[in-house]
Formats: C-alpha cells, structure tokens, sequence
C-alpha cells in the first residue's frame, strides 16, 4: 500500500512538472490553431489585392500559409498609431502578411520578442546621442522609415510600409527589413546571425555572410555599382536585413549575383522566392 501512495504521489508529481513545462506552449499552440483555421475575413482579402499586388501572384499554399500566420499575428501583437495616425485594419493586415513571409514554412514562434508594432504616417525622426570609436558623443538626428527594437518593437512608416508593398521588385521592403532585424534580435543584440540551430551552421553562415559583405565593402571603395546597397555595408546586422529584403524581392538577381549567399539565405527561410 505504501508503495503505491508514493507511486501515485510520483506519478502526480510529474503530471504537475508536465504542465508546468509543457502547459503553457500547449495553451498557445492551441490557442493559434483555433485564431489560425478562421476565415479570412473578405475585407482583409482586399486590402492584399489593392496594396500588395504580389500576394495574387504567389503560389496557393504560400497565401493560405501567409493569411494564417497574418491571422495570429494580428491577434497576438498590439498596433498602435503614433504622431496622430489612426491604426485600421488596412495598416494591420498590410504589415502581418509580409511579416509572415519570414515564418513560412518553419516552427520558430511569432517573433516572440515583439510585443508592440509601432506605426507612423511617414518617415520618423529620431535624436539619439552616438559614441564614435575616438569616444566623442555625438546628438544625432536621423530620418528613419523604420526601426527595429530588442525590447521589443517594430517602428514604421505607413508611407514606407505602403511603398514597400506597392513595389514588389524594387528589393526595398521596409516590413521585411525591419522584422529581419526582430528575428536577429532573438538572438541576442542584432549581430547579422539569426538563430540558426546547430553549431555548424553558424560558421558556415559566417563564412559566407563574411566574405559577401567583405566583398560589398571591397565594391564600394572601388566607387562601383551592384546589387546590394550601400547601406548593407553599415554592419552585419544591416546586411542581413538589406540581404533578406533582397532575396523576397529580386531572388533573381540575388541568386544569380550571390549564389551561395542566396542558398545560406533559402535553408534559413525555408522557402525559395526563385520558384515563385
Ligand atoms: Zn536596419
């Protein structure tokens, strides 16, 4: 008898732990599923018509893998309006679904730092005091289209957002940009390394992001023009940002230009914009 009170209790025991552990991703996972398999409201469908003109163009179970991801997104992670701006749904479902490209196909959460998206009307200005490396400070003052926190926010310009969608080929996409810097910043302060999983493929990562960008600041000195912008040279963190932008938008050119950044970029995505 005695055995079977502290097999009971044991038992109990680690039913308690299992919840504990395992109870709360259960709950959100659940949760996902059910905000995830309703439909998408007609209203949200014409907004991607008018505004993203490249959602129509992408392959079936891209768009219903988009919509569903956009859905828990928008249920998940507050908006809010700044300078005056109104947030409709319109903002909202505009700035999901191209969000959602980066989590097709792949397990990783809803950019689980992310707790505010912030939205402006047009491009943002913002002070902030810069340290050169003599040690001087520096007030800044930079116009901005966007930003990306590691506490946890997404700063936009409407005007940017809707550029960025109008244009689908114009390798500029300030959505995508912007959350590419929320997924390096799951890892840590944004250092151009997203995570990635396995050891190896960090260094291959490395290897291959290193010498692209060694080369980008290469090309610049020599004043000559290419495909990755200057901007991408700012640091590595930039240049993965500027480089994922790149591979939605002008994987033609990317993979043609960059073939084994493009592949390094394809296997971290999971999805290949080439076959689109
Ligand atoms: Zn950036």
């Amino acid at each position: 008898m005695t055995s079977l009170a502290s097999l009971l209790f044991l038992a109990a025991l680690a039913l308690v732990a299992a919840a504990w552990l395992w109870g709360p991703p259960l709950v959100a996972a659940l949760r996902r599923q059910r905000v995830s398999s309703q439909p998408f409201p007609p209203a949200w469908r014409e907004v991607l018509r008018r505004r993203m003109p490249a959602f129509a163009r992408l392959p079936a179970d891209v768009q219903l893998q988009l919509k569903k991801h956009a859905q828990v997104l928008l249920a998940e992670k507050p908006f809010i309006g700044c300078a005056g701006l109104t947030i409709s749904d319109e903002i909202r479902v505009l700035i999901a679904t191209q969000a959602a490209l980066l989590l097709l196909n792949r397990r990783a959460g809803y950019f689980p730092g992310l707790r505010q998206v912030l939205v402006y009307p047009g491009s943002f200005v913002v002070d902030r005091t810069a340290v050169d490396p003599a040690g001087l400070a520096r007030d800044e003052r930079r116009v901005l289209a966007g930003e990306s926190w590691q506490q946890g926010q997404v700063i936009l310009s409407w005007d940017d957002v809707l550029a960025g969608a109008a244009d689908p080929g114009d390798g500029r996409n300030v959505v995508i940009h912007e959350f590419a810097h929320q997924l390096d910043q799951e890892s840590g302060r944004a250092n151009g390394a997203p995570f990635l999983g396995r050891r190896e493929r960090y260094a291959r990562w490395a290897a291959v992001l290193g010498a692209e960008f060694e080369t980008l600041r290469q090309r610049l000195a020599r004043d000559e023009a290419g495909l990755i912008e200057r901007y991408a040279a700012t640091d590595p963190a930039e240049f993965f940002a500027v480089v994922s932008e790149l591979f939605f938008e002008q994987p033609a050119a990317l993979a043609a230009g960059h073939p084994a950044l493009y592949e390094e970029l394809r296997l971290y995505y999971r999805c290949d914009p080439l076959g689109w």
